[in-house]
Order: C-alpha cells, then sequence, then structure tokens
C-alpha cells in the first residue's frame, strides 16, 4: 500500500499510518522516445542522496497502469538497473497489469536486456477467473530470506490455493499454445486502427495503443456515473478512470468486438462534447 501512486493511488488515505516512502517522477512517455538524460539525472541524484536508508527501488515496468497508462522506454529499465546494482539495491518489478503477455512479450522485462531481483505476478495469473498473485524472486534473494532461518513466515489463509494453482496452471498451458507476440501485433494493430478516429474529437488529447492496450486520453476527468451508462447503452462495458478511457481485451478478442468497442469509445466521446440538452 505505502509504494503505490502517491497522486492517484490511495497512499494520500493512510499518511501517516503507513511507512513514507520515496517517490521519483514518472519517466518520460513514449515508448520509442529518446531517452531523456536529465531525468536519469534526477533518479541518480535521489538514490545517491538516499541510498543508505533505501533497500529497493519499486516500478510498473514500461507501463504505469493506475498512474496513467503510461508507455514508457524500456532502455530506462537497463540503466536504472544499473543504478541499483551500483548502489547496491534490490530491483522490484511490479508485473501484476504487465504479465502474461500484455505488453507483447510474456514479460514487459522481456523489452530489456535485464532481470529484476524480485518480481510480482497477479491478475492474467490465472486468466483472471480466480485470485491468485505471486512473488518471484532470483536465488541472491530467496537464498538470502532462507539464510536467516527460514521463509515468509506471513502468509494468508488461502496461500497456494490448490484451486487457483489449478486454474493457473490451466491458464499459462493455454498461454503456451498461442502464437503470443504475433497475437498481441494483431490486436495492437487493430486498437490503433480503430481507436484513430477519436483523435479527431473534441476533448481528445492523446490516442495510443501498446501490446493489447488501447487508450484515449481526454483533456478534463471523466464523470464515470454519467459515461457508464453510456457504453451499456452502446452494448458494452468499459470502465475509465481520470482522463482515461481505456481497453485491455482479453487475447481471444477478434476484430469485431475490437471495432465494437472503439466504435462505443468514439459515439460516446461525441456525445460528451455535445451541449448538455
Ligand atoms: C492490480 C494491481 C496491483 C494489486 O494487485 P493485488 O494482487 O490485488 O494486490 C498491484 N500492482 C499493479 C500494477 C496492479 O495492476
Amino acid at each position: 500500500m505505502s509504494v503505490c501512486d502517491p497522486v492517484n493511488g490511495m497512499h494520500s488515505l493512510f499518511k501517516g499510518a503507513l511507512t513514507e516512502q520515496l517517490f521519483i517522477s514518472p519517466p518520460p512517455t513514449g515508448v520509442d522516445a529518446a531517452i531523456d538524460e536529465n531525468y536519469l539525472i534526477e533518479v541518480r541524484q535521489t538514490i545517491e542522496d538516499n541510498h543508505h536508508q533505501v533497500a529497493g527501488f519499486i516500478l510498473e515496468p514500461v507501463v504505469q497502469n493506475a498512474g496513467g497508462m503510461r508507455f514508457y522506454n524500456p532502455l530506462y529499465l537497463d540503466r536504472i538497473k544499473a543504478l541499483c546494482d551500483e548502489f547496491d539495491l534490490l530491483l522490484i518489478f511490479d508485473e501484476i497489469a504487465t504479465g502474461f503477455g500484455r505488453t507483447g512479450k510474456m514479460f514487459a522485462t522481456d523489452h530489456c536486456n535485464i532481470a529484476p531481483d524480485i518480481m510480482c505476478v497477479g491478475k492474467a495469473l490465472t486468466g483472471g477467473y480466480i485470485t491468485l498473485a505471486a512473488t518471484i524472486t532470483n536465488d541472491k534473494v530467496a537464498l538470502g530470506i532462507s539464510d536467516k532461518g527460514g521463509v515468509f513466515m506471513h502468509g494468508p489463509t488461502f496461500m497456494g490455493n490448490p484451486l487457483a494453482c489449478s486454474a493457473a496452471n490451466a491458464s499459462l498451458s493455454l498461454l503456451a499454445t498461442y502464437d503470443l507476440e504475433n497475437r498481441i501485433k494483431h490486436i495492437e494493430g487493430k486498437l490503433a486502427e480503430s481507436l484513430d478516429r477519436c483523435k479527431s474529437q473534441k476533448h481528445v488529447v492523446d490516442v495510443r495503443c501498446f501490446g493489447a492496450i488501447g487508450v484515449v486520453e481526454l483533456d478534463q476527468p471523466i464523470n464515470q456515473h454519467q459515461i457508464q451508462p453510456l457504453f451499456v447503452e452502446e452494448g458494452v462495458w468499459i470502465r475509465p478512470f481520470g482522463k482515461l478511457i481505456y481497453l485491455m481485451p482479453p487475447y481471444i478478442i477478434d476484430d469485431n468486438d475490437i471495432e465494437t468497442l472503439a466504435n462505443a469509445i468514439y459515439n460516446v466521446i461525441k456525445t460528451l462534447s455535445k451541449p448538455n440538452s
């Protein structure tokens, strides 16, 4: 809870109750955008000033989801790993939203040349059928923990739940039968093609797609209570947040269904820009 987004997350609600963490500004956006050395200088400065009291560096690789559906250059991950090595910090990747193919590779980590020390996975681990999460570590961390007298003695009652694990195994076996990279590339292309015309609409400041993620960003926060019934009228269920309307469809989606979703977004945005009657 304490490491989640300080602005958009729930952090502020628990101020004073949770450990205060250090936050750095998010990386500049654009998967193909050139690396901003000034940004890395800022990151380095924060680490340099605080590394004696910092255990690790946690981030969402390549795509920041709840933090604004921001896509950034994976090369930042290689550079941050080098900083973590230099200052002896553990690097933690939260792949709960990006894992299992969402960004076009099995893990977002696969877009860069390094591996984190700790990786968090959840959500698509079971294809979304049942709740299950896992924390994966490299040997350095695992042996470090067991060296000091055993495993973590804290776990939920239903940890390692056999039904959830079985659902995860089934989902992972299914995923292994996919031509994942091509499948996601296809969804990405179709999302980009069908969301493109939203760009011409009033209030739309950006339309961006990466992997099986499509985002339409508006210039103002969206009133969920106002907009959700409109989506339902269009026959779709879409949950916008902040200024963002986004799609993260299952990989079995076909082109027609992507078009239905994109058309619904287009139609609803068009309604929004009309004066209230
Ligand atoms: C959903 C989500 C979480 C929370 O995962 P839980 O397993 O429900 O605690 C954390 N990080 C990211 C990036 C998420 O998308």
